[in-house]
């Protein structure tokens, strides 16, 4: 069989996302993909194992509506915001005609997920020193060579590590009321409050905010993520979502993290990470060979060391990943570190105090 042949043109050329776990690495300190350096434990009971769950299980829905301050018909949970990311492109993006737009650097998935579905992807520029206004994708928007249908922002931004400011999102909202405007908040526990946007869905039915499980709650391996949005963006959502979604044992662990104290011991926990943060940033400045430590409100520090390769490969040697971004636009020479625990960081440290650049 000519299986090239089978395959549909559009994937005959697809680059799948480059997960950490798919590009891999033999390591024992893993700071690639912005993990929670520690698991927690949930109590799990079998006794509906042999069912189906529902499509949006209640409990679930309630509890994370609960935790934004939003009502239930505002949510969708899905596996993990990569797949609401997916849902926003097949439910709102007409294939080859349609697409999407998105400030580079910024996460690989949005043009991933536009690809894979088919859609066009346009590009807004940044300032030099990496911001993003409205005024610069509104231009990106005009400049795009097919109707936008979304706007993809990561806010705190990932590898970048900012907040996308709340003045800039609604001049935005305002500015094109016909497109989605997607706020990715999948760090926002670890920036400060005044960041945190979901109340906005009330006032703008063209905001889409995506949370997730997978950071500050500790939770990558259940994959839970979440869409909060206007009722109707959310109906139009469960229309193309696959019918069973959430595994059992999912729902069961969210419900469980999205309790009162599952909540304060993700806060407290976010707030450990600030440290740690804060601290490896202070050592890192000493070392003669880094040239800048981006600001940050995520659980990662993008780093521009005076040779990034040199740096990564040094660390992969010795088993520590890291994540490089040395072949994205403007970040030549840029590391990205997970904040881990403490014994992790003090290992980076370790080694690299020793590396000779
Ligand atoms: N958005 C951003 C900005 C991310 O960095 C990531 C994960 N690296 C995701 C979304 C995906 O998270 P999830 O595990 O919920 O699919």
């Amino acid at each position: 069989m000519n299986f090239e042949k089978l395959i549909t043109k559009h994937v005959q050329k697809l680059t799948p996302y480059q997960s950490a776990r798919r590009i891999g690495g033999h390591g024992h300190n893993f700071l690639n993909a912005n993990e929670s350096p520690k698991s927690e434990g949930y109590f799990l009971n079998s006794s509906s194992l042999n069912r189906y769950p529902d499509c949006q299980p209640e409990e679930l829905i309630e509890r994370f509506a609960d935790y934004c301050h939003v009502h239930k018909t505002q949510v969708m949970a899905a596996r993990g915001s990569d797949e609401v990311i997916g849902l926003l492109v097949r439910t709102f993006c007409e294939q080859e005609k349609e697409g999407v737009l998105i400030a580079p650097p910024t996460y690989g998935m949005y043009s991933v997920a536009a690809e894979t579905n088919n859609v066009l992807v346009a590009e807004a520029e940044r300032n030099e020193d990496f911001s993003l206004t409205a005024d610069l994708l509104i231009d990106g928007y005009n400049k795009a060579q097919f109707p936008v249908k979304v706007i993809f922002i990561d806010s705190p931004a990932n590898p970048l590590g900012t907040c996308f400011p709340k003045d800039e999102l609604i001049k935005l909202l305002k500015a094109l009321p016909d497109t989605l405007v997607v706020l990715d908040e999948a760090y926002i526990e670890f920036a400060p409050k005044d960041n945190d946007l979901t109340y906005l869905v009330n006032e703008y039915e063209n905001l889409v905010i995506t949370r997730t499980l997978s950071k500050a709650f500790a939770l990558a391996g259940i994959r839970c993520g979440f869409a909060i949005a206007h009722e109707q963006i959310i109906k139009a959502m469960l229309k193309v979502i696959d019918p069973y979604p959430i595994c059992d044992p999912v729902a069961q662990i969210a419900v469980q993290a999205l309790s009162n104290h599952g909540v304060q011991m993700t806060l407290d926990r976010a707030t450990a990470c600030n440290e740690r943060r804060e601290k490896l940033r202070a050592d890192l400045e000493k070392l003669p060979f880094v040239k800048k430590i981006f600001p940050s409100d995520a659980n990662f520090l993008l780093v521009e060391f005076a040779d990034g390769p040199k740096v990564f490969n040094a660390m992969a040697q010795k088993g520590v990943i890291l994540r490089s971004f040395e072949t994205k636009k403007g970040l030549k020479n840029c590391v990205r570190i997970t904040i881990g625990s403490d014994v992790e960081l003090e290992e980076v440290m370790r080694y690299l105090s020793a590396l000779e650049i």
